[in-house]
């Protein structure tokens, strides 16, 4: 046994300093990036913000929306083939990812997609657990599969990891183990790693590789999105953020006159009995199901987010998104804000 004693830090645990800045409006603010990855050699141009492969977030409709402003999506594990070719390709194909777990009737449902949807870019490979020689094991067969597809790999929190799915053929590598809005992995079982603290070590051993990282999970607000990006991730994931609102398609349940959508960790109960008949006798579920308040229309949401992350960049001088981790100075606070109205 060995404890580490440097303090590990969350997005709650820091403010970003303002500095001094020639910009003028957060109109010259440049939010697109490009990157070209270490294995697929594709290009990729874009806003690097990305739906959750989750029920409620990752669908056809969230990504219609959210490639007009240049962003991707991963989409759920349960669309098979006949929804790819039904919806077929969409005006961007770099705006869509497709994700798959790691079994065997995984490999043949990605396999199946692939061979009839080749215009996809993306294969998003996603466990809870990134640490299983498996899960290496597969990310290799997925490399030698499909030599020009852009692989992203997870969910991994530490350096040792990273650099090996990079190793292995990932080329962007999904950070995060247990900071979800739905997860419940930390109470279960007492693994995580603070956030913030995970993208920066994470980022910092891909990016000496050329490789690249996601964000996964964590993020309750613009700010929060800002400040992954101030810790050096190259695209940023949601999925509670971009719950409750029409594109996810979930169910609108009225209580007291308020509008509700459910929403539930992929992990949970409910995912599990949905997608596989129940809760295997060996596991317990490891994610929550709560009622998201509904938020109508994704583009407000995007809007929003959107607006903040240029005033952040504004605040701290960085005319591009790319400058942003080099103009970031984090600050350990004891409080954020006064959230004297905010109702509790
Ligand atoms: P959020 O943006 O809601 O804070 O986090 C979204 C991320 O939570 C997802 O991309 C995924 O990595 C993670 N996640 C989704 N469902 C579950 C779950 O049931 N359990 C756990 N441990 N994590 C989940």
């Amino acid at each position: 046994m060995r404890i580490e004693q440097d303090i590990k830090l969350d997005y709650k645990d820091v403010l970003l300093r303002p500095k001094r800045s020639t910009l003028k409006s957060r109109m010259e603010v440049d939010l697109n990036r490009s990157y070209t990855f270490k294995n697929s050699g594709l290009a990729w141009n874009g806003v690097p913000i990305m739906a959750a492969n989750m029920d409620g977030v990752g669908t056809f409709a969230m990504a219609q929306i959210l490639q007009q402003y240049g962003m991707l999506s991963c989409l759920v594990k349960s669309y098979r083939a006949h929804d790819y070719k039904k919806q077929g390709a969409p005006s961007k194909s770099q705006s869509i990812a497709v994700s798959t777990g790691t079994s065997n009737a995984d490999f043949d449902n990605l396999q199946e997609i692939l061979a009839q949807s080749e215009w996809l870019q993306f294969i998003c490979i996603d466990v809870a657990n990134g640490y299983s020689e498996h899960f290496g094991d597969f990310v290799e067969k997925v490399r030698i599969q499909y030599p020009t597809k852009t692989l992203i790999a997870g969910n991994v929190v530490t350096a040792d990891m990273t650099q090996e799915l990079l190793l292995r053929g990932a080329d962007i590598i999904k950070v995060g183990i247990g900071p979800g809005s739905v997860c419940t992995t930390r109470i279960q079982t007492g693994v995580g790693y603070p956030q913030l603290s995970a993208v920066i070590e994470c980022a910092d051993a891909a990016h000496g590789l050329g490789g690249h990282v996601i964000a996964d999970g964590g993020c309750t607000c613009p700010g929060d999105v800002a400040k992954a990006f101030g810790a050096g991730a190259d695209f940023v994931m949601l999925g509670g953020m971009l719950a409750g609102h029409d594109e996810g398609g979930g169910q609108l349940i009225k209580t007291d006159g308020n509008k509700r959508v459910e929403f539930y960790g992929m992990s949970s109960e409910t995912a599990m009995t949905l997608h596989h008949g129940g809760v295997a006798e060996y596991r317990s579920s490891e994610g929550r199901t709560v009622k998201v308040p509904y938020k109508g229309g994704i583009k407000n949401t995007v809007q929003d987010l959107l607006g903040g992350l240029r005033s952040t960049c504004t605040y701290v001088g960085a005319r591009t998104l790319k400058d942003l981790p080099k103009c970031a100075t984090f600050i350990r606070v004891n409080s954020q804000y006064n959230d004297v109205w905010v109702r509790k």
